[in-house]
């Protein structure tokens, strides 16, 4: 295979061009160009031919591109051939090609400069993330559910955040999580905040708390997992939780992977008696489908429902039948990302079980959450 792919490459070459292979399934290509558009042209063009490069199968690509000629020296004029760092570019070309998303579709991205910062960031991380793990690092916000027509409390949502020792604030999951999702570490974060949930519940059932259901994010990757269920359950019976305190939030797009690896394990927690709810209903993809096939307990309705409605009346009718779709279903729902009261009225006369939003509260720490609940 990588054989033909080298073949198909040098007969595109021209005169002076080289392409080398490095290692695995990467090549390294120096190409001339005149503009980075018939450059990307090009590329393309090669590329097409190399997806379809065996009748048997379809291969994709990544490529990330950098521009030699374009760069300037530290004295602001052109680097001249003799100064070319060839270990230099080549890296930054392999930079570019690491910031593509992780899907599997062929892609070609040009380097600059912020992917440095961003590669930089990702190193960082994933240098960090077991001692942060050994050490706690990682804590558990609770983030409270009410119900709309009372203002009672009705259950919460754990969030991790990361107190790294090395920075000021405390890292928000939105610069960590899709990086351990990439580098498979997410399974060790979700178990993470699963057993430190349940023991949060245990602790606050035998202070004679009146505790309410917590959810807790359980990432797509593990659903290749045949036995995460058993995991899920076993993490729960180690702190000795009752199984209704905990439910289990999957995002839609997980319901892409696998269906009927979905669908058993969805059947299996019910059966253990977590409530699992399809968080991020309404984002990106829309899975009537799912809803079709999966036998949920909990649609979240996504934050995005909430944000900018055009005031033409739209976005409430989706709204609203979304809710009367998820009752008929026997599902309860959870409106997310809720920040301002008009909107609370509005839920509660539809009939939303359930709001999470800044308009009550923030994630907030555990003993926070406690003082709530008692
Ligand atoms: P999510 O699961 O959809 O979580 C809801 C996010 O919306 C949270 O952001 C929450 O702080 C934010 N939010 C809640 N109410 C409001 C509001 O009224 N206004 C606004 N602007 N935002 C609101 P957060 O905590 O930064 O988490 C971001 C995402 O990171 C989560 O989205 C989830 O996908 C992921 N994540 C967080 N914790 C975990 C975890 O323990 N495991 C996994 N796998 N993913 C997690
Ligand atoms: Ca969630
Ligand atoms: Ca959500």
């Amino acid at each position: 295979m990588l054989c033909k792919v080298d073949e198909l490459i040098q007969k595109k070459l021209q005169k002076d061009e080289l392409i080398a292979h490095y290692a695995s399934a990467n090549f390294a290509a120096m190409l001339r160009y005149e503009d980075r558009d018939k450059l990307e042209q090009r590329v393309k063009n090669i590329l097409s031919e190399l997806e379809h490069i065996d009748n048997d199968h379809r291969f994709n690509f990544h490529v990330g591109i950098f521009r030699i000629g374009e760069s300037v020296g530290e004295n602001g004029k052109p680097i001249k051939r003799k100064d070319i760092d060839i270990d230099r570019d080549y890296n930054n070309a392999c930079t570019a090609r690491a910031s593509l998303a992780s899907n599997d579709d062929t892609a070609i991205a040009f380097f600059d400069e912020e992917m440095v910062k961003e590669q930089k960031w990702i190193d960082s991380v994933q240098e960090r993330q077991k001692r942060a793990i050994e050490n706690e690092e990682f804590l558990v916000y609770y983030q409270p559910k009410y119900d709309p027509r009372t203002d009672e409390l009705r259950g919460a949502e754990a969030l991790i955040r990361w107190k790294a020792p090395e920075e000021e604030n405390m890292i928000s999951p939105g610069r960590f999580i899709p990086i351990f999702e990439k580098n498979g570490f997410i399974t060790e974060i979700d178990h993470y905040m699963l057993s430190h949930v349940a023991k949060d519940q245990k602790a606050w059932l035998d202070a004679g708390c009146k505790c309410v259901p917590i959810s807790v994010n359980v990432s797509r990757a593990h659903f290749i997992e045949s036995d995460l269920a058993e995991q899920i359950r076993d993490i729960v019976d180690s702190a000795g939780t009752p199984h209704e305190l905990i439910e289990i939030e999957l995002t839609e797009s997980a319901f892409f992977d696998d269906k009927n690896a979905m669908i058993s394990t969805i059947k299996k927690l019910k059966d253990y008696g977590f409530a699992v709810s399809m968080d991020d209903f309404g984002a990106g993809y829309s899975s009537l489908n799912s809803l079709k096939e999966m036998p949920l307990d909990v649609l979240k309705l996504d934050a995005d429902f909430f944000r900018n409605d055009e005031s033409d009346g739209r976005g409430k009718i989706v709204v609203a039948e979304a809710i009367k779709l998820a009752k008929n279903l026997n599902m309860r729902t959870v409106a997310e990302g809720v920040e301002v009261r008009e909107q609370v009225e509005f839920l509660a006369s539809e009939g939303c079980d359930m709001i999470q939003g800044y308009v009550y509260d923030k994630p907030m720490p555990k003993e926070s959450f406690a003082r709530k609940m008692a």
